[in-house]
């Protein structure tokens, strides 16, 4: 079983979206199992205050170090195998190739942050490694947590329908996807593309690989850069 396992100041958030559709019935099923860990619950003093002012002065708060360490070293092993990650816009950006990795593996550790963010000094102490999303900045880092879960979990053995249907997609090959059509064959004056009526396998083979270098070109010539 391919297992999760989230710190968060908002266990309640989960499994929200992941309990729907696909990622729903594979957790149903045990293709993989989702845990969430209480960061308060380490809180300190009467009201488990788990952040507090920034060092230097600034504005916002951070979660303490010693919060976040005794929260992590309570919820997982010290020789649990699956990589320990810290959702944060100074990560670097998740890549198709990174989910596969990551779903091929024994599961994931997944701290999301809050406010200005975390204490360095766990970073480097409990090995975090910073994932980001994207270039924009979210309120915290359970929703991030999410996309990365889904990610993942499509991709396990029996999750999607075909097996087939995850290796033809936007950048499994380093190009984006060519374009779906299906019934009615002509809608509004738009007719679906003849050679996809044509039952000429290579032939629309051939289409598509044509359509995906096009469209990469046009919206994304960073990916053929390789860059
Ligand atoms: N002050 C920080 C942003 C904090 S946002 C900075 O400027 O870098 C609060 C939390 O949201 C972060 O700790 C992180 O866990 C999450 N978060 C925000 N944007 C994210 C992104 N693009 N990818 C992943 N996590 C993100």
């Amino acid at each position: 079983m391919w297992r999760a396992s989230i710190f968060t100041l908002y266990p309640d958030m989960f499994p929200g979206p992941l309990g729907a559709s696909l990622s729903g019935d594979a957790l149903g099923r045990g293709t993989w199992s989702l845990e969430t860990h209480q960061i308060r619950e380490h809180g300190l003093g009467r009201h488990r205050a788990v952040d507090d002012t920034p060092a230097g002065g600034g504005p916002g708060m951070v979660i303490r170090a010693d919060v976040l360490a005794a929260s992590l070293d309570a919820g997982l092993a010290a020789d649990d195998p699956r990589p320990r990650l810290l959702m944060s816009p100074r990560g670097r950006p998740l890549t198709q190739a990174r989910v596969r990795a990551l779903a091929a593996g024994p599961g994931v550790a997944i701290v999301c942050g809050r406010f200005e963010g975390v204490d360095e000094r766990v970073i480097a102490g409990r090995g975090l490694e910073e994932v980001s999303i994207g270039d924009y900045v979210l309120s915290g880092g359970e929703i991030a947590s999410m996309v990365l879960l889904d990610a993942c979990v499509r991709l396990l053995p029996g999750v999607m329908g075909k097996e087939a249907s995850g290796s033809e997609e936007s950048f499994e090959g380093g190009l984006l996807e060519y374009p779906h059509y299906t019934r009615p064959r002509e809608w509004e004056g738009r007719e679906i593309p003849e050679v996809l009526l044509s039952g000429d396998h290579a032939k629309i083979a051939r289409w598509r690989a044509e359509q995906s270098r096009a469209l990469t070109a046009e919206r994304r010539p960073d990916l053929l850069k390789g860059d």
